[in-house]
């Protein structure tokens, strides 16, 4: 291999995408054919519900492409893993299916992984966003950052290329909940971000509605961070000192000033407030023994239903 002629591999998940990705693969070839690069390009069909593997079969013979069928919906996360454990290049390249993804920033990666670093990721710029969902972001990456003990770049997403070796390392986390970003910041090695500009969807609409980006974001915080641990201790001790106090307090009133205490409300409302918070963090507990228990349980990250390239084209099914 050389730094000047490397051999890359295209990871491509795709869910639902059969109006994007016939358009998708060869403006990706016609890319990296004018960078002067060889290439592989994988793409992990997500279980898709369209026609996005037929609509993938006329380019089996015109370009070096590989399509990984999962045998169900598994999740980006999980696409991507799938992906990465098949590649052979001297690069990983992780690119959406959708057009979001400037192809034009191929170039600027990859020469930026030949100057020496060993990732470079895309930051995207977020103007395009409601206020409010950009300020959620934003908190939530300052959060992620301050409990973890890793440094995971803001609106550093999935769009990046990673030296052989990068792609290796993540292929040992035997780890089954798969925050992907987390991921990459674990690994560590010299990594740069360079920024684009995120263009709207080709066709269709976006997989990630309000409620999976929630989970997926209680899914980063608890695989990267105790912090919601630490809370439920330092939270749980304080009330305990403050209810001590105020015990204190009452009992003093009562025997040096001889007060007589009407307690059902203060009762009331005490009990309240502890219930509440008990069954918050219990909740809180319950998030990380589910994470234990998904990864005790051992099963595989995906699942290879078939795999189609060149020599295996994609044949109708008679069942
Ligand atoms: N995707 C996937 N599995 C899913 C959801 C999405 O493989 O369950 C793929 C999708 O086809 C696309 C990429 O992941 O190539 C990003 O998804 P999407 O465009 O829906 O999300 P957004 O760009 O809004 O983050
Ligand atoms: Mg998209």
């Amino acid at each position: 291999m050389s730094r000047e002629h490397p051999f890359i591999s295209c990871v491509i998940p795709a869910y639902n995408e059969a109006e994007n990705i016939p358009l998708f693969i060869p403006a990706l070839a016609k890319n990296l054919s004018e960078l002067g690069v060889s290439y592989e390009m994988i793409v992990i069909d997500d279980g898709s519900k369209d026609n996005t593997i037929a609509s993938l079969q006329p380019l089996l013979a015109h370009y070096p492409l590989k399509v990984l069928a999962l045998s169900r919906n598994f999740g980006k996360e999980a696409a991507i893993t799938a992906g990465l454990d098949h590649v052979n290049g001297d690069i990983a390249l992780l690119i959406d299916a959708d057009f979001q993804h400037p192809i034009s920033a191929i170039k600027t990666m990859l020469d930026l992984w030949r100057s020496g670093y060993d990732m470079v990721y895309g930051i995207r710029d977020r103007n395009t966003e409601s206020n409010l969902k950009q300020w959620l972001t934003r908190n939530f990456y300052w959060l992620l950052n301050k409990s973890s003990s890793i440094d995971i770049p803001a609106d550093a997403g999935d769009f990046r290329l990673m030296d052989k070796q990068v792609v290796l390392a993540l292929r040992n986390l035997p780890e089954r909940t798969r925050y992907m970003k987390g991921l990459y910041a674990w690994v560590g090695f010299h990594s740069i971000g360079v920024h684009f500009t995120e263009a709207p969807r080709l066709k269709g609409e976006s997989n990630f509605n309000w409620q999976r980006l929630t989970s997926l974001a209680l899914t980063g915080l608890t695989a990267f961070s105790d912090l919601p641990l630490r809370i439920c201790v330092f939270l749980g001790a304080a009330i305990a000192l403050l209810a001590l106090a105020y015990g204190i307090y009452i009992t003093g009133e009562t025997l040096v000033d001889g007060v007589q205490q009407p307690g059902w409300a203060t009762l009331a409302a005490g009990m309240m407030l502890l219930g509440g918070i008990q069954l918050l963090f219990i909740g809180v507990l319950g998030e990380y023994i589910a994470r234990i228990y998904n990864e005790t349980k051992g099963r595989p990250k995906y699942i290879v239903a078939r795999q189609y390239d060149k020599e295996h084209n994609i044949a109708p099914r008679n069942l």
